[in-house]
């Protein structure tokens, strides 16, 4: 999608760089394959579907300037999913987490989340 491509591509590169700092951080075994890209992509995708980023989504759409109502303020993706409340007990296995669900809005770890690809 060329209308959301600033905004998407900086998100998703933001993202990727705090996965890949938590995961040298943690010394998780996560070797970056082509598997593994893609199943992040699936998983990026699905988050970005939250109601709660209409207005990120939006705003591409308002800056590439074909709306003009301006969305309201929102918290950018990368925000929302390691900012306050990113760092707690994992909701499913309780280990710790390091990314905030932007569905259910709960944490969970890096094992969970991105490697069992949590659904709720
Ligand atoms: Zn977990
Ligand atoms: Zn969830």
């Amino acid at each position: 999608m060329i209308l959301n491509d600033i905004s998407f591509n900086h998100q998703l590169k933001g993202i990727q760089k705090r996965l890949k700092s938590i995961i040298l951080a943690k010394k998780i075994d996560y070797r970056v394959s082509q598997r593994a890209l893609l199943k992040f992509v699936s998983q990026l995708h699905w988050c970005m579907g939250a109601d709660r980023f209409k207005g990120f989504v939006s705003y591409g759409f308002y800056k590439g300037g074909f709306t003009t109502t301006k969305p309201a303020p929102f918290e950018s993706p990368k925000d929302y999913m390691f900012g306050s409340g990113s760092m707690a007990a994992c909701d499913n296995c309780s280990s710790l987490s390091c990314t905030k669900c932007p569905r259910c809005e709960k944490p969970h770890c890096f094992d969970c989340f991105w490697n069992k690809l949590h659904r709720c």
